[in-house]
């Protein structure tokens, strides 16, 4: 698995389909062989980062 954001494969699982891309500090949540990314604001809130892929790029093999 790589982070479709910077192709890091530096990838920590933090909980059940939950990820932490250590490359660039975002978080992955594996849905129905979907990623979902999330960006840790300062105030601790997450914000999607899903517009910025195309849906392909998230698709994930398993
Ligand atoms: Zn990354």
């Amino acid at each position: 698995m790589r982070c479709p954001n910077c192709k890091s494969k530096d990838i920590g699982k933090i909980g059940t389909s939950q990820y932490y891309c250590w490359g660039c500090f975002i978080e992955l949540t594996i849905t129905d062989g979907q990623l979902h990314l999330h960006q840790v604001e300062v105030d601790g809130s997450l914000s999607s980062l899903d517009d910025l892929f195309a849906e392909e790029e998230r698709n994930i093999d398993l």
